[in-house]
């Protein structure tokens, strides 16, 4: 008895000179967990929540822990985690239904809808996502987790912007699991959802059957963590859930829209752990992508639309146009077809401008005659400077029409606007830099292929 205590004493002491080493946060998540059991024999046996914990600790702290325990006295030759044994709780208990005594009934099957789950959109399947080179990492990463083999990456994290098609490919990866393996239990729901469940649950006083639930299941899937930023008691929980269910090799899928490491207000430890597994991004469309997704949406509408007919280069003038989001693309291209069989015609280039002119307008991209005077210098290997400058020898006069020209086309600047920013030149020098380049471009195949190289750098 008076053994233990003098350990504990002893482990106080090393706890103490561990945490100025390895810092507050590290410290609340690592170290403060560990109790220690027993110290015999030069053996210090420390209990641990979880697997993963044990693992971690014992990877990264365990010779932390001895010196320091060695420094506050103890005799110790080496550092044991154990995770203690827990009873098993049944999972019907919280399906909601209510507790009746007596023999439990066996799990049940996702398809019973017993999760709290979010419903998942029948259309984000993996044979409707159209990979191009901006999300192909992402979409092979979705595709290894979905066939469910051996658990190499633990959690996948996707990261990217608005509408690039995170919440797709984790419902695709949920569909396809759900078909492969009917029995597998699936949560699938947005941090939002995540949080609005755990604080009802503390409400309601049920937070061990919220808790029991969440790692109950096999794969869980939580779309915009960045929701949870600042919010730290969710965080906290989603952490434990977190921990529990790697522990069990469970299947877990994280998207956000920036990377871990770039979400403010989200505990380090969180953090670290995200960055543990697989974190992919899916990058910004690139017009073939865009192409891609128009002509399969484009195949499908023709379904439904049988007879409307599409004219040639619609479908491009659209990916070239509407860089922003795919989301927006898929409203343009939906609303277009419906106008036009609403009015029974042929969907041309000037249907979709009248009929798009507010979308058109909108995701216009503010092109900035500085960018264009970068863009155009970099590619010509000129000095930035003479740009405005006054030189005027033809290898450094001609980029600079080009980059007049492309200021002209992709700004809407007036030309006394542009002449002010190429050094206060006059209007007319403007006009007539536009001019020789609209000229050449119909005769000299290189500069028209750089005016269009360097304009799609510029709208891309
Ligand atoms: P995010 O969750 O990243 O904001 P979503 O997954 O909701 O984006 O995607 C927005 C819309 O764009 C959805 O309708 C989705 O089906 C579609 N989409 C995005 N990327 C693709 C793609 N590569 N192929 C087909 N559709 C896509
Ligand atoms: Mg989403």
């Amino acid at each position: 008895m008076g053994k233990t205590v003098m350990t504990n004493d002893t482990w106080g002491q090393a706890q103490a000179e561990l945490r100025k080493t390895v810092g507050a946060s590290a410290f609340t998540s690592w170290i403060e967990p560990l109790r220690l059991v027993s110290l015999d024999a030069g053996i210090a046996r420390f209990d641990v929540p979880t697997n993963f914990m044990r693992e971690w600790v014992s990877r990264n702290y365990s010779e932390q822990i001895r010196q320091h325990l060695l420094k506050a006295g103890a005799e110790v030759e080496r550092v044991e985690f154990v995770v203690p044994r827990v009873r098993p709780v049944p999972i019907a208990k919280v399906a909601g239904q209510p507790r009746k005594p007596g023999p439990v009934p066996a799990p049940a099957r996702s398809d019973e809808a017993d999760l709290p789950g979010a419903a998942l959109d029948p259309r984000f399947t993996f044979d409707s996502f159209v990979v191009g080179k901006p999300n192909e990492l992402a979409h092979a990463a979705a595709r290894r987790v979905a066939e469910g083999g051996p658990v190499t990456f633990n959690p996948l994290f996707l990261y990217g912007g608005v509408g690039l098609g995170k919440t797709h490919l984790m419902h695709a990866i949920a569909h396809e699991m759900m078909a492969r393996q009917p029995d597998l239990r699936v949560l699938y729901l947005s941090a939002e959802q995540f949080m609005y469940r755990f604080i009802q649950a503390l409400r309601d006083k049920q937070i061990i059957d919220f808790k029991v639930l969440f790692r109950s299941v096999d794969v869980l899937l939580v779309d915009d963590v960045q929701f949870m930023a600042g919010k730290d008691s969710t965080q906290d929980e989603f952490f434990h859930t977190f921990n529990a269910l790697i522990d069990q090799n469970k299947r877990i899928v994280i998207s956000a829209d920036r990377a871990p490491g770039e979400i403010k207000d989200l505990e380090e430890r969180i953090r670290s752990r995200l960055q543990c597994g697989l974190v992919v991004d899916l990058h910004p469309t690139d017009y073939e992508l865009r192409v891609g997704i128009l002509q399969q949406k484009a195949e499908h509408y023709s379904h439904q639309y049988p007879g409307l007919k599409l004219a040639a280069g619609v479908l491009e003038f659209l990916a070239h146009r509407i860089t922003t989001n795919v989301r927006v693309l898929e409203g343009a291209l939906t609303r277009l077809f419906a106008f036009a069989s609403l009015v029974g015609r042929e969907i041309t280039l000037e249907l979709a401008q009248d009929c798009l002119a507010d979308i058109l307008r909108a995701s216009d991209r503010k092109i900035t005659i500085e960018e264009i005077q970068r863009k155009v210098s970099e590619h010509f290997s000129i000095r930035l400077s003479d740009m405005i400058g006054p030189k005027r020898t033809r290898t450094i006069a001609r980029p600079r029409q080009i980059a007049m020209y492309l200021s002209k086309q992709l700004t809407t600047r007036s030309l006394p606007d542009i002449g002010r920013r190429f050094g206060g030149r006059d209007h007319t020098t403007i006009m007539h830099g536009v001019r020789v380049i609209e000229e050449m471009r119909v005769s000299d195949h290189q500069l028209a292929e750089d005016v269009e190289l360097l304009r799609r750098l510029l709208e891309s």
